[in-house]
């Protein structure tokens, strides 16, 4: 018998030189991790892999047949060169080693051999310098045809690096199944019998045992489903079972009253609510007035009027004397709610709630008096950043969360605010980004979710243009005549850049332009992202200088926000321009969220093809916002039918923010769109994809359901208990809380 199990460190079968290998280029320790290594994909013998399409600098892993072979001696050393053209019929690829002519006696012309190394550029063509290689044995020829009878088991190939090549990590693979127990439905199974049955899928071990060495691709194929699921239906169980948590824990009701604050601001509102404004609205008064806490996620297009949905809510928990705390992302976007806030209500209502900003910039006797008239219970709605979650801010009686563009927000910091309560308050989350409905079931599978679609009326909309410069350089100055028409007629516009400062002269050539804080520029080329060429993006202080000087703009007010100003002066300016003082804004994508300013008619967004698709739509949900119809200018360098050009092509043709959001999904890789702490973890979502397996994850949604409902505590599933808080790694338990 042998003792190996799942959780045998790799040390004890693989030895230390091979385990250290592993460890050091993937993390690997276990055998649990080890086998979680799937195979990117599966050669079989009478593949040819395609060499029209080698990525430069890469490491590859190819199937080819040997079609020449020479030796040659170096023309300026001592030595010899060993050559050998390998083709897979798509190109032709050169094998270089030097002084190793013992090789010819195992390559020669018709050999078949899996190939692997980094591809480098010789003399303008591509070659493989000492590549590992293994044979294939097919020109073996024994009576019973051995060869033959494989040539179709199909050949996993892995993940692999420059030392820890795609077939040793296949042999270490071997020696760990030769070692664990024959039997391999003996291995632990996470997913419970009655759901396997029912879905008449493989056991956890014949899986690993399939996807890893399978004789027939309906093998592997079989293998992944089964693996697929059981990701999906881990990641939903932990969901459910954090939501069902949260459900159980006990709230103070905060039911509105007859003739109460929420009744009193309703009736002096200028504007009618939407009717999803209103459904939503309902939802949350629901939710409020029950013994649980609510944990809502309100996800509405740009402009939907989000915040008044929460702002609402907010009135229904002061009702009873409780607060309300606002979490906004930025320094910006509080102030900017603050005062917001303060004209929504009216002047009565103001006094009578003494909404306070607390944020990490203002004055510390300020400060002082704020937190004094939260601690007190004087103030009921707290506006601030994370500065809300210091661990000297205290709350009389906090009764509602609200978190807005929750993307920017870590669950923990939801939860660190959330501690600040006695009982467990009401939480609801604001995001502008549209997430398709499993993205948000997977991603914020413990809250319920609200959608609200409809604009308010009388919205003048948007036009969106592209200004492509690659073929039509002169649109620039269209542009530029543009704005000043429309900063002629009153509005005001913005100009947003992608970066802040431009890097010195002297600067190596790696130096990126000075960015915004947490601002992601995308990458032109592979080259660009290894900071191997200089980037030359537009800057606000360049741009800034530029119109200052421009005929067009002389007697303009234009002024330039950006995160690394200090939040004063960024106040300063935002309310400037919110006033009309300023009618030319020059900015990073500080103002990408929440920015209400809705004389602001006009957009041109600079280098636009370096922006994300749902950062795009996010700028441009800035202008026409009021009764002035919008205009919105990306300008791109991005030639016709690039990647670039197609995201930002994507966003000008349409002005819905769900559509997008799939467009978004599409071009973006899927670890990009939950985030690495979202994702669930590395070692959790390694099959699944949230867009194309949509339909696996409301199944297994249903499926987890069922089992939670019969057993809560999964005190009769110990594998399944065992596998969501041990397999879930470190990152992923913090995404589910700690409870
Ligand atoms: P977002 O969903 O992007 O956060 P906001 O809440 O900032 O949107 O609302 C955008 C603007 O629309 C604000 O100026 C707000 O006062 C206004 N607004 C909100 N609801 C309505 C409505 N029902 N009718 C007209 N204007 C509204
Ligand atoms: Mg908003």
């Amino acid at each position: 018998m042998t003792d190996t199990s799942l959780e045998t460190s790799l040390v004890k079968i693989l030895g230390g030189r091979t385990a250290s290998a592993i460890e050091k280029a993937f993390g690997y320790t276990s055998v649990a991790q080890l086998l979680s290594h799937y195979p990117r994909r599966y050669a079989s013998k009478g593949e040819l892999t395609a060499l029209a399409h080698l990525p430069k600098g890469e490491t590859v892993t190819i199937v080819a047949e040997v079609r020449d072979v020479r030796e040659r001696s170096m023309r300026n050393k001592r030595g010899s060169i060993f050559e050998v053209k390998i083709t897979d019929g798509t190109g032709i690829l050169t094998l270089t080693f030097f002084n190793q002519s013992w090789r010819a006696k195992e390559l020669h012309v018709g050999t078949r051999a899996i190939f692997s190394g980094k591809v480098s550029e010789y003399r303008g063509s591509y070659q493989l310098t000492h590549p590992m290689y293994e044979l294939f044995d097919d020109h073996e020829t024994d009576a019973d045809n051995k060869a033959s009878r494989f040539v179709d088991t199909p050949i996993p190939i892995y993940p692999a690096t420059g030392t820890v090549t795609s077939w040793s990590l296949q042999r270490s693979i071997k020696l760990i199944f030769e070692s664990l127990p024959s039997d391999l439905t003996t291995i632990p199974d996470p997913v419970p019998l009655q759901v396997r049955l029912e879905e008449s899928m493989l056991t956890h071990g014949q899986a690993l045992k399939q996807i890893h060495q399978p004789q027939a691709t309906g093998e592997w194929e079989a293998a992944r489903d089964a693996l697929r699921f059981q990701e999906a239906f881990l990641l939903q169980t932990a969901l459910l079972e954090r939501r069902a948590a949260l459900a159980q824990q006990a709230a103070t009701p905060r039911p509105p009253r007859e003739g109460g604050i929420l009744q009193r601001f309703d009736s002096q509102l200028s504007f009618t609510l939407t009717d999803d404004q209103r459904a939503v609205g309902q939802q949350i008064t629901d939710d409020l007035s029950g013994s649980h806490p609510m944990n809502r996620l309100v996800q509405g297009e740009v402009g939907s009027g989000k915040t008044l949905v929460a702002l609402r809510a907010m009135l229904q928990v002061a009702e009873s004397g409780g607060q309300a705390a606002l979490l906004a992302p930025t320094e910006v976007l509080a102030s900017q709610h603050l005062r917001s806030i303060v004209r929504t209500l009216g002047p009565d209502l103001a006094a009578e709630l003494a909404p306070v900003l607390i944020t990490g910039q203002i004055g510390a006797a300020e400060r002082k008096r704020a937190m004094l008239a939260v601690a007190s219970g004087g103030s009921r709605i707290v506006i601030g950043t994370h500065a809300l979650m210091s661990d000297k801010m205290q709350f009389f009686d906090l009764g509602l969360v609200v978190v807005d563009e929750q993307h920017r927000f870590g669950v923990e910091q939801r939860e660190a605010l959330r501690a600040k309560a006695q009982t467990a308050p009401h939480t609801v989350v604001l995001t502008a980004t549209p997430i398709p409905r499993t993205v948000a079931m997977t991603v914020f599978g413990d809250l319920d979710v609200s959608t609200i679609r409809q604009l308010p009326a009388g919205r003048a909309g948007i036009t969106s243009h592209v200004v492509p410069l690659a073929d039509k350089p002169g649109w620039i100055n269209r542009a530029w005549v543009r704005v000043s028409e429309e900063l002629q007629q009153g509005r005001q516009a913005f100009v947003v850049c992608p970066a802040i400062s431009p890097p010195e002269e002297s600067a190596p050539i790696t130096q990126l332009p000075e960015l915004e804080a947490g601002a992601e520029v995308l990458a032109e080329s592979a080259e660009e992202a290894q900071g191997e060429v200089k980037v030359k993006l537009a800057t606000v202080e360049e741009t800034l200088a530029m119109l200052h000087e421009h005929p067009l703009f002389v007697d303009t007010p234009i002024a330039g926000l950006h995160g690394a100003m200090p939040g004063e002066e960024k106040d300063a300016t935002m309310q400037a321009f919110a006033a009309g003082e300023i009618k030319l804004l020059v900015a990073t994508t500080v103002i990408e969220v929440g920015v209400d300013v809705p004389n602001a008619s006009t957009m041109v967004v600079l280098n636009a093809d370096r922006f994300g698709v749902s950062q795009l739509h996010q700028l441009r949900g800035r202008v026409g916002r009021g009764s002035v119809p919008g205009l919105c200018l990306f300008v791109t360098e991005a030639p016709a039918a690039t990647t670039a050009r197609e995201r930002v092509d994507a966003v000008a043709s349409t002005l819905d923010g769900f559509e997008l959001a799939q467009v978004d999904l599409e071009l973006r890789r899927e670890g990009d769109v939950l985030g690495t702490s979202q994702a669930g973890g590395k070692s959790s979502l390694k099959l699944l994809r949230v867009v194309r397996d949509s339909a696996i994850i409301e199944h297994a949604r249903s499926l987890a359901q069922s089992v939670l409902d019969e057993d809560p505590t999964l005190a009769g599933h110990g594998f399944l208990r065992e596998a969501i808080d041990s397999r879930l790694d470190d990152e992923t338990r913090e995404f589910l809380g700690k409870s």
